[in-house]
């Protein structure tokens, strides 16, 4: 019941344009069903073997959404059903996606994940590379992927000026690149927010919010 009280209190505070993706990342499926059975039907995972599993055991008519680092020599398995790729953070990988969509005759919808913490731990790419990528010549023969939007995760700090600074920063790049016109970018997504600064998040442009403790409890790593 929890999860539900979660959802709805979650649901009530996000203005109707931002979608919800609940983070469901080391849960297990009667959790999912849960939120599921609650009306939410758009859930994120980290891990592909994981999206795949579950995808393979739930509702067909889930949106599972890969918004963690994607390697390589992973994409073909999830290549079958995933309907949004968030951490895109080469071009490499972009056209390894491009490839194992090609094979299911789909097109595969993905995120440009720029770097706006200052850590290092965090991928991404920075503006000028994403910039490149999208006016390059060999972009253009991509006709199974579509960019339709960016990715950023703030820095893990309790300093919440520069969280808002990195997220300006995320809502300026998106500003800049949607200025580009190919058949296979589309850009109306800004992913970021999560449970502890979505608020924020959507004050500075974001409408796309990934949450997980905050509807499913917090996540335990040991089990
Ligand atoms: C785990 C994760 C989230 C959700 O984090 P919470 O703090 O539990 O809301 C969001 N985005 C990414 C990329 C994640 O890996």
């Amino acid at each position: 019941m929890i999860i539900k009280q979660n959802l709805k209190h979650i649901k009530s505070q996000l203005p109707k344009d931002v979608t919800l993706v609940a983070v469901s990342k080391t849960k297990p499926i009667s959790d999912i069903m849960e939120a599921y059975d609650a009306g939410q039907l758009v859930f994120g995972e980290n891990k592909i073997q994981e999206m795949v599993e579950k995808h393979e055991q739930m509702p067909k008519d889930i949106e599972w959404h890969m918004i963690g680092h994607v390697q390589r020599n992973k994409v073909k398995y999830m290549a079958s059903f995933v309907s949004l790729i968030h951490g895109v953070d080469n071009f490499k990988l972009l056209k390894e996606i491009n490839k194992q969509a090609l094979k299911h005759d789909r097109v595969i919808n993905c995120l440009l994940q720029i770097k706006i913490a200052s850590e290092n731990t965090k991928f991404g790419m920075t503006e000028a590379t994403a910039l490149e990528i999208l006016k390059s010549e060999e972009f253009k023969n991509l006709k199974n992927i579509k960019i339709t939007g960016v990715m950023g995760m703030a820095s893990f700090t309790d300093n919440l000026e520069q969280v808002a600074s990195e997220f300006k920063t995320l809502k300026a790049a998106f500003n800049n690149l949607k200025t580009i016109q190919a058949f296979n970018c589309d850009l109306q997504t800004i992913s970021m927010g999560m449970s502890g600064d979505y608020e924020l998040a959507i004050e500075n442009g974001s409408n796309m919010v990934r949450i997980g403790s905050s509807i499913f409890g917090a996540r335990n790593y040991s089990i």
